[in-house]
């Protein structure tokens, strides 16, 4: 592997941009390019330029946007990195995530210091100069990286995207074709009912990129089934591109995690390696280890041992990607004991006394995520007394935490209408409270507890079993807590406070003994945010297996 590293004399730049539809799967697809060059031993990092004008996610709404998924160092930034960061080991801080709106407002305030020495301030060359300096951090900071992958959100004839595909035709005319590549994913739609397929749109969305003044170099075209070489050949002859390198991307049937494995078969890497004139010695699939991973991960869902369904009870329930980590983890939980996960989703609205033993009665477990504001939170309470009271295995995830505390002072501890403050501030029993340096804070965006944090958990508890170790770093976003006044009271309960800040000053975890229920756990922090399919988290492992025991039971 190393003798690869040494061969690369400096860092190549891949640009993914996306055509003819939104929702292809930009993301997943430059994710898996990743995967695919991490398993020749090369070193990746992954960015993503977001066209909109919000300077980061923080502020948008999941459904506007899916979940905010947030990095070690506090970012917060599009879901697509979290996606970078299952399927490959690229660091990941705030400069892998671009927003216009960062790039606008790093010009603007330049030139209100005066920066910019008199000149007209113009789209062409700040905003584009902006972006490539943006581009080249990336190479600055991780000196020993080979490979900058950049994602250009936004589909290719959007008036947002212009800037973002101008700074990539100069930053090639800057570097030269032999270190940049272009590669773009269009959509092959075929017409039903004869199923006929149609090129015309990929020609139509290349002519659109050409007009740009970018020639693609290799195209990755959606589809549903695999292209036979016919239509290859006349994509090739029209988008002016070797039929080679028109590479399938079928629908997949199980899993997206099979997206570096059908790249690899269709020699997606093989041809990146030909166009960088770089060493072409690649493990083929059967002798790559880390592909076989990527196969045994793909194996569990098509042939799992068990199907499992845990109950996924929030707000934003009806929008995928609004928990898009969270789900992703649940599955990596289930892959060292080969079950598949599957999602009953429940909007926690609907839940009420009369119908949650209905509702969650097909669930061996049941998971209430982080969320904000005071919509769903009586369903979610009901759902967790449910679980805490038949022993089914829970799992509270920051907000899902704060509500398994409110619901144990409620029923257990008799502090009657106990809350957070974020939804009662006039609550006798804030057993979840504002954290004091938030209480001055006014201005919402990047204002939370965000990124990651160490904790020390406490000596013979579950989630010290758990993790096998005394301390732990996990990520954070939120602005309450788990108010300090109430400590004694639940430290003389049965509720174990399992985690704490390494100051002492934050409750990072709280649990039931297994004594008294099998497997009940709230995080303050996200775990989900750091599973990985060939390292899924122990929390999401032992959650599973317990969901799995439940399973067996009945
Ligand atoms: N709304 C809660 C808070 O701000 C929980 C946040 C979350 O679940 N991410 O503390």
């Amino acid at each position: 592997m190393l003798i690869h590293i040494y061969l690369v004399k400096s860092v190549r730049y891949i640009f993914v941009t996306g055509g003819v539809a939104s929702s292809l799967g930009k993301g997943v697809s430059i994710a898996a390019i990743g995967t695919l060059l991490e398993s020749r031993g090369y070193r990746v990092t992954i960015q993503k330029m977001d066209p909109y004008l919000n300077i980061d996610p923080g502020t948008m709404s999941p459904y506007q946007h899916g979940e905010v998924y947030v990095t070690d160092d506090g970012s917060e930034t599009d879901l697509d990195l979290g996606y970078y960061e299952r399927f490959t080991n690229s660091p990941l801080s705030q400069i892998n995530s671009v927003s216009t709106g960062q790039v606008y407002f790093t010009v603007i305030q330049r030139e209100r210091k005066g920066e910019y020495l008199g000149r007209t301030v113009q789209v062409i060359p700040h905003i584009t100069n902006e972006i490539k300096n943006r581009i080249l951090l990336l190479e600055k900071n991780h000196p020993d990286i080979d490979f900058v992958l950049v994602e250009i959100g936004g589909t290719v004839g959007d008036i947002e995207s212009v800037p973002f595909l101008e700074a990539i035709r100069q930053f090639r005319l800057d570097k030269g074709p032999d270190k940049t590549i272009f590669i773009h994913l269009t959509l092959v739609p075929s017409i039903s009912p004869a199923g006929e397929v149609k090129t015309k749109p990929t020609q139509h969305s290349v002519k659109e990129l050409l007009n740009q003044g970018i020639q693609p170099d290799i195209l990755i075209c959606r589809s549903k089934d695999y292209l036979d070489e016919e239509v290859k050949s006349k994509i090739s002859l029209f988008c002016n591109i070797p039929v080679k390198r028109v590479i399938s991307a079928p629908d997949i049937e199980h899993t997206i995690y099979e997206i570096p494995l059908i790249y690899n078969k269709e020699h997606l890497d093989n041809e990146i390696m030909e166009y960088f004139k770089m060493e072409n010695t690649a493990p083929l699939f059967d002798a790559n280890p880390t592909l076989e991973k990527w196969q045994s991960v793909v194996d569990v869902f098509k042939n799992p041992e068990t199907v499992l369904k845990i109950a996924l009870v929030g707000k934003y329930i009806a929008l995928s990607d609004a928990y898009r980590s969270l789900r992703e983890a649940l599955w990596h939980g289930g892959l060292p004991g080969k079950s598949r996960v599957e999602f009953i989703n429940i909007d926690s609205e609907q839940v009420t006394e009369d119908n949650v033993a209905d509702l969650l009665s097909g669930a061996q477990g049941i998971l209430v995520p982080g969320g904000f504001g005071e919509r769903g939170i009586a369903g979610k309470l009901t759902t967790i007394r449910h679980a805490r009271e038949n022993k089914i295995p829970y799992f509270g995830i920051c907000l899902g935490m704060q509500c398994a505390v409110i619901e144990f002072a409620r029923n257990v501890l008799s502090m009657k209408d106990a809350n957070s403050t974020e939804f009662n501030v006039d609550t006798q029993y804030p057993v979840i409270a504002l954290m004091e340096d938030q209480a001055s804070i006014t201005d919402k965006g990047g204002t939370m507890r965000l990124g990651a944090y160490q904790a020390k958990l406490t000596e013979g508890s579950l989630i010290q079993k758990i993790y096998k170790s005394p301390e732990i770093s996990e990520r954070h976003r939120h602005r309450f807590e788990f108010n300090n006044r109430f400590r004694n009271d639940f430290m003389k309960s049965p509720m174990v406070i399992s985690a704490v800040s390494l100051d002492d000053r934050l409750v990072e975890a709280v649990e039931l003994p297994q004594s008294i229920h099998p497997w009940f756990v709230g995080t303050q922090f996200h775990p989900e945010f750091k599973s990985q399919p060939l390292k899924p988290h122990p929390l999401f492992v032992s959650f599973i297996d317990h969901a799995r025991k439940v399973k067996l039971q009945t």
